[in-house]
């Protein structure tokens, strides 16, 4: 998948875009879902222009890897679901209904998210 400039992630990166923002700093960027799915979603987002996680874990600097990653842990404390429980989610293309193509994981806390993932079989 080819990498869209003007996708909402990318305009909201551009200033474009207003966004609830919860944290940010060189590599990253994290924002309220504007369509929260639990009392806690926050949208994590690299800076960099990735379409999903393959794609970040093969291409992007390892300094923006570890920034992705602490900023998980640092945003999960600063929301307050550090200790009572939390969701990490990442949807990539047609099979887990991807809708914006900038890399982006989910987290979800607040409440009891319930089963991990709808049962198909
Ligand atoms: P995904 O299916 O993983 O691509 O999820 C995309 C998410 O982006 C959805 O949960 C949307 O509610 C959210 N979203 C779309 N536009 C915006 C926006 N302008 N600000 C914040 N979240 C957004």
């Amino acid at each position: 998948m080819a990498y869209d400039r003007n996708n909402i992630f990318a305009r909201i990166l551009r200033g474009e875009l207003p966004c609830s923002k919860v944290y940010e700093d060189e590599h990253v960027l994290a924002f309220r879902d504007i369509n929260p799915q639990a009392p806690v979603h926050v949208i994590l987002i690299p800076k960099g222009e990735y379409v999903s996680v393959d794609d970040f874990a093969a291409t992007a600097t390892a300094a923006e890897q570890a920034a992705f990653i602490r900023a998980i842990g640092r945003i999960a404390q600063q929301e307050g679901v550090a200790a009572g429980g939390y969701r990490v989610l990442a949807n990539h293309g047609e099979a887990a209904g991807q809708e914006v193509p900038h890399f982006h994981v989910h987290l979800f806390g607040g409440h009891d998210l319930g089963p991990m993932l709808r049962r198909a079989v």
